[in-house]
């Protein structure tokens, strides 16, 4: 199996922030293609990983596996069997993978898994942390947008939601990203739902399992697990303290493993959200065509940038619609 790869930079149209992050105003991201199949990593720090650990992770592997790529689950229990952690690689080798057989085989990634594209839901647009003001001009210019998701974990989460509530009544979801104690997180949820917020995604620390349990049993709105769980195994350990988890694809390793994920999280009556990093239609697209499988797409990425490289899903009032070619079924956007 031959790879290569190539790094490029992402530019926000905005400087984007959350609660455990400074500002970024670029993001690096890495493609990775094995023969007419392309696939792409957004790694994070937060998650051990860089486009310089995945480049070497590739280069690594390249031209050493001697399977038939089409059995993708073999090829990747060959790599998991070889190299632990380094998610955010696996998954583009992955994406890479389905995208190649897609490809040979003449039929997008949501037929060669049997969904029905017609069920995709509405994907959620992020308004990153800012002044309260700022926050609440993003949200209105968000106008096509028919869900907002609102960054919190700063003094003035308040400020920020009165001041977004002031210029819209979409539904909002919440994430805070690890920022509040599980106290603090049952009092500021109690008061957000008189916002009419719908969600409220990770109020506390990844490892503090007991706190998010202590939180669900004393909110009246949905707790979306995200930084506390990674890959399936991780979703036993936290079902009895969340209402549902968020898959993205860097964290887990890719669209088996997220496929894997969805049915865990069934079996364990949970909700199931796909989410992203800031990433370019190659990653967005690929996670999109899992949406028929989900309650809630949070897949806006590709929306967050300037130079996207690729042209891929696309939205309808928000409603993700799925490229009808083959594989990933995304196209270079020409000069
Ligand atoms: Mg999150």
């Amino acid at each position: 199996m031959r790879m290569s790869t190539k790094i490029s930079k992402l530019h926000l149209q905005h400087p984007f922030k959350i609660a455990r992050r400074s500002t970024d105003s670029f993001r690096e991201i890495i493609s990775v293609e094995i023969d007419e199949g392309i696939g792409e990593a957004s790694p994070t720090k937060f998650y051990g990983e860089t486009v310089q650990s995945v480049e070497k992770i590739v280069n690594r592997l390249s031209g050493t596996i001697d399977i038939d790529l089409d059995a993708i689950q073999d090829v990747m229990a060959h790599i998991d069997e070889n190299i632990s952690g380094n998610n955010a690689a696996k998954s583009a080798i992955d994406m890479a993978l389905h995208d190649r057989l897609g490809k040979k085989l003449g039929v997008p990634l949501y037929r060669l898994w049997g969904l029905n594209p017609e069920k995709t839901p509405i994907t959620s647009f992020t308004i990153g942390l800012d002044e309260p003001d700022i926050m609440a001009e993003k949200a209105l210019m968000a106008d096509e947008y028919p869900i907002l998701k609102v960054k919190l974990g700063n003094p003035n989460d308040f400020e920020i939601v009165t001041s977004i509530r002031r210029v819209t009544d979409k539904p909002i979801f919440v994430d805070a990203n690890t920022a509040w104690s599980a106290q603090q997180s049952i009092e500021n949820i109690k008061r957000l739902s008189d916002f009419g917020v719908e969600l409220v995604e990770q109020p506390t620390k990844a490892d503090d399992i007991d706190g998010l349990k202590y939180i669900r049993d004393n909110s009246n709105l949905p707790i979306i697990a995200d930084e506390s769980i990674k890959c399936a195994q991780d979703i036993p350990i936290i079902a009895d303290a969340v209402d549902g988890i968020n898959i993205k694809l860097v964290k887990c390793g890719g669209l088996l493993e997220a496929i894997k994920m969805i049915h865990v999280a069934r079996v364990h009556g949970l909700l199931v959200m796909i989410g992203c990093m800031i990433e370019s239609s190659i990653g967005i697209t690929a996670a999109a065509h899992l949406t028929p499988l989900v309650d809630y797409a949070d897949l806006d990425g590709n929306l967050l940038i300037k130079n996207d490289p690729y042209n891929g899903v696309t939205l309808h009032n928000g409603k993700l619609i799925l490229p009808k070619s083959p594989g990933i079924g995304v196209v270079p956007v020409l000069e």
